[in-house]
């Protein structure tokens, strides 16, 4: 069930700003406040008569969603402006716990958007932190220079190497975690599921505790539908993010 502290029912918030953060990608601030929500954690984002879909918190005082228009929904949010309404139920999930003295976040696609939310609360609490930002080109970066504006050691990885490295955001994570100089003691990630089933992998390997961010399709976002099931563990209730 959800805790006393989330929003059972749509509640109405008014689009204050939108900023376009790439090609594909805006970031909405509303005129709603979740101040007990934690990164990681997500809410249901309704549009009448569009669809209701599950969207990370990228902030929560005000509520921040960064979203990219890959679909129907998606692309009917990107059509709101500042006054429009949407309605949030939520936030939902258990979200990151804060741990790790040295951290590295490695995120993919959206999945940037909730690790910046941790990072913006790591940084405050003098933690060490690297950035990996993997995109697929480099129109499709996302965040490169949030993250820098943090003064968070910010690594970007593209899939054709038109902007930063070339490969995979793990290849760097692999790097650093078989050298035991700049070896993370906590990994999060957030992105596609090929990337977090790699990122899992090298981290228990290595033995390195680690916070991995799973997406879903889903629905109800309470435990009840059983569409983001992952082989008995739901990602709505018992995640989304799962401790490796
Ligand atoms: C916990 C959680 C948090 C999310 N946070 C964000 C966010 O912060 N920003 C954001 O832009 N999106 C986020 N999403 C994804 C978003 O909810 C979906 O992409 C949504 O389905 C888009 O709706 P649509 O109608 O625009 O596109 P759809 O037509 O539903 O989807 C377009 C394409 O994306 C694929 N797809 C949809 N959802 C997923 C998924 N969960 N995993 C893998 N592939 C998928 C579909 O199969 C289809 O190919 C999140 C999803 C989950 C479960």
């Amino acid at each position: 069930m959800p805790d006393p502290g989330t929003i059972d029912l749509p509640l109405a918030a008014r689009v204050v700003d939108v900023v376009v953060e790439n090609h594909r990608t805006k970031t909405f601030t509303l005129n709603m406040s979740l101040p007990g929500a934690r990164p990681g954690q997500f809410v249901m984002v309704w549009l009448p008569g569009k669809d209701e879909k599950p969207i990370s918190l990228m902030g929560a005082d005000p509520v921040q969603l960064t979203v990219a228009a890959v679909g129907p929904f998606t692309g009917a949010m990107h059509s709101l402006r500042p006054g429009d309404r949407v309605w949030l139920r939520g936030p939902f999930g258990n979200g990151f716990s804060l741990e790790g003295n040295r951290v590295v976040l490695a995120g993919g696609g959206y999945g940037v958007a909730p690790l910046h939310f941790l990072a913006r609360q790591v940084v405050a609490r003098g933690v060490h932190v690297t950035a990996i930002v993997g995109a697929r080109t480099r129109s499709d970066v996302l965040f490169e220079d949030r993250f820098r504006a943090l003064g968070v050691e910010t690594v970007i990885v593209t899939d054709d190497g038109s902007h930063g490295r070339r490969g995979l955001a793990t290849d760097p994570l692999a790097e650093m975690l078989e050298d035991s100089s700049k070896r993370p003691d906590h990994v999060y990630a957030c992105g596609p599921e090929p990337m977090l089933e790699t990122v899992k992998s090298l981290c228990m390997k290595h033995g390195v505790p680690a916070q991995i961010s799973w997406a879903r399709v889903m629905r109800c976002a309470m435990g009840i539908c059983g569409t983001c099931d992952r082989g008995g563990w739901l990602v709505c209730r018992d995640g989304p993010v799962e401790r490796v």
